[in-house]
């Protein structure tokens, strides 16, 4: 089977039943839960507060422009916000303000300025680093190979806490592919923990159309949208 079929919209308590199953049949050792991060992107203010108030905590944004009127509006649930998408230079310093985690950390010069952005009074900012593990031309992310040496610099920086690893599988690729795709970001994330040492402890990947999968695969924090919200506007 290639095709990923439609996936109806879950409530949450579901989701989180669905992922505890795919980690039973996992091969792979775990000590806690996987983490869903609730990507809410395209959605509204209301359907955040819906969700914070079943007791989700974490929350993904691709854009900062609509991040922010979410953020400040949401303020008193001390909600954990992730950065998940594209980052100009321009926008680090508010990044690096109103956020705990960037994922999608792929560029040096951008490390440094989340580093020497990163507001004193708060705790270091969680990174992972975006891997394009099928080495797509057309994606983001940085290619296997030059993960290593990449985390080497990023872990020097006092005002970033290196977390991990996050990829975006191909949807389009078959099921064998992604499975290998899986597989290779697991050998690279156990390498990271190696080199870095047990502060390495996400693996994100998976979305609404391959959590199960990817879990089952490994990860350790699925990134879902579309199966807990309802489709984007
Ligand atoms: C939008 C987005 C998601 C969520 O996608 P769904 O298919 O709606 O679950 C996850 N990760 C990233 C990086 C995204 O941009």
């Amino acid at each position: 089977m290639t095709n990923l079929e439609y996936l109806p919209r879950l409530n949450r308590e579901s989701i989180l039943t669905r992922i505890a199953a795919a980690q039973t049949l996992s091969q792979i050792p775990t000590s806690s839960p996987a983490a869903l991060l609730a990507v809410s992107k395209g959605h509204s203010i209301n359907a955040i507060r819906h969700l914070a108030e079943q007791g989700q905590q974490a929350f993904g944004e691709s854009y900062l422009q609509e991040a922010l009127p979410k953020i400040a509006a949401l303020s008193s649930y001390h909600l954990e916000w992730h950065f998940i998408g594209a980052m100009q230079a321009n926008k680090t310093r508010q990044i690096a303000r109103h956020f705990a985690w960037v994922q999608s950390l792929q560029n040096l010069k951008i490390a440094k300025r989340l580093n020497d952005q990163r507001p004193l009074e708060y705790p270091p900012l969680n990174v992972c680093i975006q891997v394009n593990i099928a080495n797509d031309p057309a994606k983001s992310g940085l290619s296997e190979d030059a993960v290593l040496a990449f985390a080497t610099q990023v872990a020097l920086m006092p005002r970033l806490q290196l977390r991990g690893l996050m990829t975006i599988i191909n949807l389009d690729a078959t099921e064998a592919e992604r499975k290998q795709y899986y597989q290779k970001m697991q050998t690279l994330f156990l390498q990271l923990r190696e080199q870095v040492g047990f502060a390495i402890d996400t693996l994100s990947m998976g979305m609404s159309q391959d959590f199960e999968a990817a879990i089952t695969g490994g990860s350790t924090m699925v990134r879902l949208g579309t199966v807990l919200f309802g489709e984007r506007h």
